[in-house]
């Protein structure tokens, strides 16, 4: 591995950083202090971030005004991160393996003719990196190994917590020449979600699966999820069925969660739906079936009908 420092890049939206770029720079920290070099940030238009990135252990931020992108386009993004590999020499590029990481680091390392390596979870520095990875949607994690000039690799999303650890940090623009042929792919309009908290940040997700039977169903769970300051989410089942829409699905096909608390109702737990919800720091399950797979691997059960216990917890709640 070089001398340079591991950069890691940066997302964020319209003025605000994402939770996975803290977590980028958790895990770009203690990849450089087990390689004795800097950890780096690599800022795309917005320096407002800087500050931010010094607050997570960013000794350098490196900003990239890109006058022309007016909002996110990842071939763009990609073609800047390959273009300032080139000028800062880094030993590693790393971002969170987000859709929007693992976008932005495919186009950089096709730019670069390199391997992109997604969704690690562990990581041993050395002349090859050996690395954990998470596969198949989250069903299996594999062991490899990277032969790479400049490795090139996203951290699996909630694979860890972000820490902060504040450092004085040195901010500079890089002036690169960055062609506006890649604009092909770009945020056009956007959906804004109305009430604050979504499935991705709420700090309690009350599920509901197959079990609820209908979407008159969910108004139990909808009821307890406002009494915890929670947010309804639901199985594929469910969209399926089109009891819910799929904005609200939990998995590998919907949003992945990471509430403190998980309470999962007439979900049986298949693995696509687990993938979603392993993040969670805390899962309650709520089944009929004591040996359902959500039961078996939850922190808490209550075998019992989620149509007595979920309103049973709402009234224990006050
Ligand atoms: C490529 C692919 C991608 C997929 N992606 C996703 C995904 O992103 N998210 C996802 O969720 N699934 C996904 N699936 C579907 C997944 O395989 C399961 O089919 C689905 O998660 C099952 O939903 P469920 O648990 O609600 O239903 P079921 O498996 O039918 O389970 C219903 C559960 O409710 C319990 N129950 C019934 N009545 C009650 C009651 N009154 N009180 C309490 N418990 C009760 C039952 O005991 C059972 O455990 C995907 C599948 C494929 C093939």
């Amino acid at each position: 591995m070089s001398g340079g420092p591991i950069l890691v890049v940066i997302e964020h939206d319209r003025g605000t950083m994402a939770g996975a770029s803290a977590e980028a720079l958790t895990f770009a920290r203690s990849l450089a202090s087990q390689s004795g070099v800097e950890c780096e940030a690599l800022l795309i238009v917005d320096e407002s971030l800087a500050a931010e990135c010094a607050r997570y252990g960013a000794s350098k931020v490196h900003v990239v005004p890109v006058d022309w992108m007016t909002d996110y386009s990842p071939e763009v993004c990609g073609d800047v991160i390959a273009a300032a590999a080139e000028g800062l020499s880094p030993s590693a590029i790393i971002a969170c393996g987000t859709d929007r990481g693992n976008e932005m680091l495919a186009h950089a390392a096709a730019v670069l003719d390199l391997p992109f390596v997604a969704n690690c979870l562990d990581v041993s520095v050395g002349d090859d990196w050996e690395m954990t990875r998470v596969q198949w949607g989250g069903s299996l994690n594999e062991d490899s190994r990277l032969s790479s000039r400049l490795p090139v690799v996203s951290v699996a999303h909630h694979a860890l917590e972000a820490s902060e650890e504040p450092v004085e940090t040195n901010v500079s623009t890089l002036d690169l020449t960055i062609a506006d042929t890649g604009l092909r792919t770009q945020v056009k309009d956007r959906d804004v979600i109305e009430g604050g908290l979504t499935l991705a940040t709420a700090p309690v997700v009350v599920g509901g699966g197959r079990g609820v039977g209908s979407a008159e169903g969910f108004e139990v769970l909808e009821e307890l999820a406002r009494r915890l300051g929670g947010v309804v989410g639901c199985s594929r089942a469910v969209t399926n069925n089109g009891w819910r829409p799929h904005s609200d699905q939990v998995g590998q096909t919907g949003t992945r969660i990471a509430p403190q608390l998980y309470i999962a109702c007439g979900i049986s737990g298949a693995i696509q739906h687990w993938v979603g919800a392993k993040g969670a720091k805390k899962i309650l399950a709520i089944n009929t079936d004591p040996q359902a797979n959500m039961v078996v691997k939850a922190d808490y059960a209550v075998i019992g009908d989620l149509f007595e216990v979920v309103p049973a917890i709402g009234n224990a709640s006050g």
